[in-house]
């Protein structure tokens, strides 16, 4: 695709510095098997702009690159010549307590905004796995939700500003500290979850809130998922409003220490609220002869973490392997779908949000695992739901699109693809249908 990266190479440099322009090593910037030529750190976004609009008179594909915790998320796609990494954009560019927003180049770890926030008693509630790692740009551009998302908001909701780089070289500002201060469509919802396939975001300002006076999470032992199923469905049902109820099947409930079904729901707010959770979890909890163990402190942390980690490469827990599958069906449909995936991979690891309606299913590829996926396929559409091959063997990936079912207003989204990249230069092939 690109028209001599040999030509491309010295104009790079010539724009960032030829100690910002590298060969890339093989192993290091693979993207689904597929591996590029350069790596490029641009320190800002006059910077990346001026580099999409050069890689774009030569043709060459654009990778942009946070941490690459979420690499694998993506569609095999078309080309990978540059890899452009955002790490030299990691400066935070206000913290107005006052209004609860956060403005940070796209590069910040959210773990280094959460320290910040935590400092002055607040907090930003994206959960990607590998959090402390992860970038602000590359949550809001692949934009998956966490276990906290029907209290908190998804990225596209946290997501209230931002300035992104276009393909033709140039910067775009839009929102700002207010909710929708501008006239016109809502570009950062159509940024947001666009996996970087229209432009680089460079610049977020986030939605944050005040930490919390107390927090617990009571987890709940069941004997069965069926049974774990109902006491989630009772909570969900309640008065109740936990932060998350997050349900874990025996094999995913071994990462917790024990192989067996359970139900977690984290409490969050003054201590009396979070008292009343307690008391009323618990209390049917007995009612059904459940067992049930209060998580505070370093093990509430460390419990969380490892639920937002699951289905990540390196050890998706409990017997997981080296896929995982997001589907996401409405919060009432949740029950239903969980118990058909207890029958349908009992070995599988799953993990269910089930406030966000978000669940993740993570099992070893193998023998037949095409048709298992038709059959999860299956059992998203009749639940009117959506799937996600978020991680897999290329081999797998290449059968299909990763995204399920196909998005209607494809012609639309081609459309603004084009208007936004007419030379497919931004990680070409990877978002839904190949966009
Ligand atoms: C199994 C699994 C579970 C996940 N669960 C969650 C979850 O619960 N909640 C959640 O929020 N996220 C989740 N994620 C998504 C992911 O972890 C996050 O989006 C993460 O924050 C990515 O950050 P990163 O900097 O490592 O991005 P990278 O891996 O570097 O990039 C991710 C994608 O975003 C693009 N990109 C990166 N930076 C930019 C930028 N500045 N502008 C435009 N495009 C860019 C990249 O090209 C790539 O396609 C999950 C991912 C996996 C694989």
């Amino acid at each position: 695709m690109i028209t001599g990266v040999e030509t491309l190479r010295p104009r790079l440099e010539a724009l960032l510095g030829a100690d910002a322009v590298a060969a890339a090593d093989p192993g290091r910037w693979a993207v689904d098997g597929m591996t590029a030529r350069l790596v490029a750190r641009p320190a800002d976004a006059e910077q990346i702009a001026a580099t999409l609009r050069l890689c774009a008179e030569h043709r060459a594909a654009v990778i942009p690159w946070g941490s690459g915790t979420a690499m694998e998320i993506g569609n095999p796609g078309r080309a990978a010549d540059v890899i452009l990494l955002t790490e030299r954009l990691s400066r935070l560019i206000d913290h107005d307590h006052a209004n609860l927003t956060v403005t940070a180049e796209a590069g910040i770890t959210l773990g280094a905004l959460a320290r910040v926030l935590a400092a002055r008693g607040q907090h930003l509630p994206l959960e990607p796995p590998r959090a402390e790692e992860a970038t602000a740009g590359g949550a809001a551009a692949v934009a998956l939700s966490g276990p906290r998302r029907m209290a908190f908001g998804a990225a596209r909701d946290l997501v209230i500003g931002m300035r992104a780089a276009l393909a033709d070289g140039s910067v775009i500002k839009w929102g700002g500290k207010t909710v929708k201060n501008v006239a016109g469509y809502d570009m950062c919802k159509l940024f947001v979850g666009s996996m970087g396939s229209l432009g680089m975001l460079t610049e977020l300002t986030l939605k944050v809130f005040p930490l919390p006076e107390a927090t617990r999470t009571i987890v709940t032992w069941a004997r069965d998922v069926s049974a774990a199923t109902a006491l989630a469905a009772r909570v969900m049902a309640s008065p109740l409003l936990p932060t998350a109820i997050t349900q874990v099947n025996p094999t995913a409930g071994a990462m917790l220490g024990r192989r067996m079904a359970g139900v977690l729901v984290r409490a969050e707010g003054i201590e009396a609220a979070v008292d009343r959770h307690q008391r009323d979890v618990q209390s049917w909890a007995s009612q059904e002869g459940l067992e049930t163990e209060l998580l505070a402190g370093e093990r509430e942390r460390e419990a969380w973490q490892v639920i937002r980690d699951f289905g990540w490469r390196g050890d998706g827990g409990g017997g997981a392997g080296d896929l995982a599958v997001r589907i996401t069906v409405t919060a009432g449909r949740i029950a239903a779908v969980v118990n058909e995936l207890q029958a349908m991979l009992p070995a599988a690891g799953v993990v269910a949000h089930v406030t966000a309606g978000v669940i993740w299913v993570a099992f070893d590829s193998a023998a037949g695992t095409s048709a298992l996926l038709a059959s999860l396929r299956d059992l998203t559409r009749r639940h009117d739901g959506h799937l996600l091959l978020a991680r897999a063997p290329r081999a797998l990936k290449v059968a299909g699109d990763v995204w399920f079912p196909a998005p209607q207003a494809l012609a639309l989204m081609r459309g603004l693809k084009q208007a936004f990249d007419p030379h497919q230069i931004l990680n070409p092939g990877r978002f839904v249908a190949g966009l």
